[in-house]
């Protein structure tokens, strides 16, 4: 069948398929004689079918060899039996030029016979516009972007790369190969990191691409930081567009995350050093704002830092403190700097010593802003002060026995280190023994001794230093017997020398452990005491041993060498005591003149050495028979005195009598023919006649009447007898 029959047979067919299509629909026999046109195309071109239908479409091609070149490609689909699309420019009747794509479809009957082809157009020339337009703003855009200094990028809603400057490619170096309009976002970053392009940190490939893409889509306006394999830093901002694109910009922060980094290390140094300071640092704006205040400064207050800036501190101290603080800072305000030592009592209760600084701040210009105030707890350095003080108040007065001040000093010392016992031991080769003690329990009296092995004291000795022990069960010594016995926790000990040479230990200890351990001054301490301890106890061996010289020099100055009895002198002075107390007292005492009777002959028979036995015994017997209270003194050679209190005229004849029994009887010696007697004078002490060398005179005229009435007897003096005698 002809291409005529086949097509006028279905041309009614092709109205109904083709009629109404928007599309140009033309069909040619293989001659390219147009055979049927529908509607749009009659439109399109302005020909009426009858001008169109039979003829080529030669008149329709605006450039004349386009028909030529149209016409291969209707071959060559032909026999590829395949469409073709192709894009050329037509002009219609009146003139106007437009631009229509086309597909060639080629045609074949049954018997697969070349009939002709089908073509089926489209005027894209506003499309071509559009295209031209969109074409021209992309331009438009390209340029703009190239004028700013950021790296910017454009993906459409398909996020395929539209357009992005020469910075973005310059940004990402080893991506810049993939940045080919149309790309995928997702295509460009995977082959940024094939290539190494940015810095994954610790995760995988997968994990970092599956963030970025996440913010990506996002792509909310916020910012994010993005780290580059080089080490550069990127700010990211991505937006979306209105045609739901994505538009990002990234600017190089390197510089500025470095110095982040420098100043955020330097902060963190600063912070360091300020909060491991053990000490208050705190700046307050002109009101007295905190500012900021150090950990420890907020400690101080029973919180942390964030709790107290913003707030004015001075509100929380004590009246007192607050005006001092105000004053002070006002001071500091007026630009001068100053320190200050109070007293102040903590959020914890205790109270501590504190040394402040103020220092004015001042900003970039040199204006007071406000002030720095710089507090250092002192409150070791002052109980130091104060203990150093106490012991050299202690040491240097005169008013204590040696005794009392070392009580004192160990009460200082339980003080000084808050524990409740206080013990000097007095160490003699294994033995230690308790010398004084501060106890308030009493359990560890002084003279209580043990074996120098069960105290820790032992450890003391050995030690070159001070031995000091905060919480002795979790020491090296919790195994101790000292520990096993008394369960002493915290120690502190240092062995005492007393001239070189070792005298005991001092200590002080508790049954509790120590909160905080043994500082170095705690240890500087203790070796003051055991010094100071040492030197005292050197101090007293001295004054005991000059007390006992001038013991010794005191008898050898006042005892007569032979007899024992007190030498002249040394009675006198004693008389003369004795006098005094008689005039206060009122007691009566006796004088009483002794001489022995016929001694010369005893001399001269048996020699001078057997009258200086007769006196020893003489003077031993007297000794002996005497009262404490009496008072005998070698006056002379062979005359001695007796002072007898509280004895009246009576009273001293019946002693005297007495004497006299017992001399003969001790003086009795071996080849001596007579008894060794002796004559007494007395004479009884009263208030209206108070000399003792008075006194002594009448005893001494007793004793001449003594002597002249026979010897050996005792005469009381008589005024009577005297006046006789004188008259005589
Ligand atoms: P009368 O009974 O009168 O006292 O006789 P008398 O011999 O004791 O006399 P007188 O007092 O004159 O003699 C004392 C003598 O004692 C003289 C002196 O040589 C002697 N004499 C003095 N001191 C000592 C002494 O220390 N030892 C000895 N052996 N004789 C002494
Ligand atoms: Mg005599
Ligand atoms: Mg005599």
């Amino acid at each position: 069948m002809s291409t005529d029959n086949l097509i006028s047979g279905i041309h009614l067919d092709l109205e109904k398929t083709f009629g109404a299509m928007f599309e140009c629909v033309i069909i040619l026999r293989p001659d390219r004689r147009i055979l049927f046109v529908n509607r749009a195309a009659e439109q399109l071109f302005g020909y009426s079918l009858s001008e169109l239908i039979g003829k080529t479409g030669e008149p329709l091609y605006a450039n004349p060899e386009d028909f030529a070149a149209a016409g291969k490609i209707h071959e060559e689909a032909a026999h590829n039996r395949d469409g073709q699309k192709f894009v050329m420019q037509f002009k219609n009747k009146q003139g106007r030029i437009f631009h229509v794509e086309t597909i060639t479809t080629p045609l074949f009957d049954a018997t697969s016979r070349h009939v002709g082809y089908m073509l089926m157009g489209r005027d894209i020339t506003y499309r071509r516009k559009l295209e031209a337009m969109v074409e021209n703003s992309l331009q438009t855009l390209e340029d703009a972007i190239e004028t700013i200094s950021e790296a910017f990028a454009l993906y459409d809603n398909e996020d395929k790369l539209v357009t992005c400057n020469e910075n973005y490619r310059k940004t990402y170096p080893n991506s810049a190969p993939a940045m080919v309009r149309g790309t995928s976002f997702e295509d460009i970053l995977r082959f940024g990191l094939d290539n190494g392009q940015y810095h994954l940190g610790s995760g995988t490939k997968e994990d970092w691409l599956e963030e970025r893409l996440r913010w990506h889509r996002k792509a909310s306006g916020e910012v994010i930081e993005q780290r580059l394999g080089d080490g550069r830093w990127l700010r990211v901002s991505e937006r979306k567009t209105r045609t739901g694109g994505t538009a990002g910009i990234r600017t190089d922060i390197t510089e500025l995350k470095e110095s982040q980094h420098k100043l955020a290390a330097v902060y963190e140094n600063i912070k360091l050093v300020t909060n491991s300071l053990a000490c208050s640092i705190v700046e307050v704006d002109r009101d007295g704002i905190c500012l900021f205040i150090n950990e420890h400064g907020a400690a101080w207050h029973g919180c942390q830092p964030s709790a107290l800036i913003g707030t004015c501190l001075r509100d929380r101290y004590p009246d007192q403190d607050r005006s001092l603080d105000e004053t002070c800072c006002k001071e500091a305000l007026n630009g001068a700097t100053l320190r200050r030592e109070i007293s102040h009592k903590l959020s914890d209760g205790s109270i501590r010593d504190l040394e402040i600084d103020f220092t004015p701040k001042r900003d970039a210009s040199g204006d007071i802003i406000g002030v720095i105030v710089f507090s250092k707890d002192i409150s070791g350095r002052k109980r130091v002060e104060r203990t150093l003080a106490e012991l050299y108040q202690v040491t240097s007065t005169r008013d204590l026995s040696s005794d009392e001040k070392v009580n004192h000093i160990l009460k200082i010392g339980c003080d000084y280190y808050n524990l409740p016992l206080g013990v000097i031991s007095h160490i003699e080769g294994e033995s230690y023994c308790v010398k004084w003690v501060e106890c308030p329990s009493g359990e560890i009296e002084p003279g209580l001794t043990l074996p120098l092995g069960e105290t820790y004291c032992s450890h003391t000795l050995r030690a070159t230093g001070p031995l000091a022990i905060a919480h002795a069960a979790e020491s090296e010594i919790s195994g101790h017997p000292c520990y096993e016995r008394f369960s002493l926790e915290a120690y502190i000990g240092a062995p005492i020398l007393v001239d070189g040479v070792r005298f005991g230990t001092i200590c002080f200890t508790s049954h509790t452990p120590r909160p905080e351990e043994f500082t170095q001054t705690d240890k500087e301490i203790i070796r003051q005491f055991s010094d100071w301890i040492g030197t005292e106890i050197a101090r007293q061996r001295d004054h005991k041993a000059l007390l006992d010289a001038q013991i010794r020099l005191e008898r050898i100055a006042s005892i007569d060498d032979l007899t024992a009895a007190l030498n002249r002198r040394a009675f006198l002075e004693r008389a003369e005591t004795e006098v005094s107390r008689f005039r206060r007292t009122g007691k009566p005492f006796s004088v009483v003149v002794l001489d022995i009777d016929h001694f010369k002959q005893i001399n001269d028979t048996f020699g001078h050495s057997t009258g200086d036995e007769v006196l020893r015994r003489f003077s031993s017997i007297l000794i002996r028979e005497l009262r404490a209270v009496d008072v005998l003194g070698r006056i002379g050679g062979e005359e001695f005195c007796i002072i007898l209190n509280d004895t009246g005229p009576d009273d001293a004849l019946r002693v005297c009598d007495r004497l006299r029994g017992a001399v003969t009887e001790a003086c009795r010696m071996e080849g001596m023919e007579w008894d060794v007697t002796c004559s007494m004078g007395i004479m009884s002490a009263s208030l209206s006649d108070l000399d003792f060398g008075s006194l002594m005179k009448r005893a001494d005229t007793a004793l001449y009447e003594a002597k002249h009435n026979g010897r050996n007897q005792c005469v009381v003096y008589s005024p009577v007898r005297e006046v006789k005698t004188a008259h005589n």
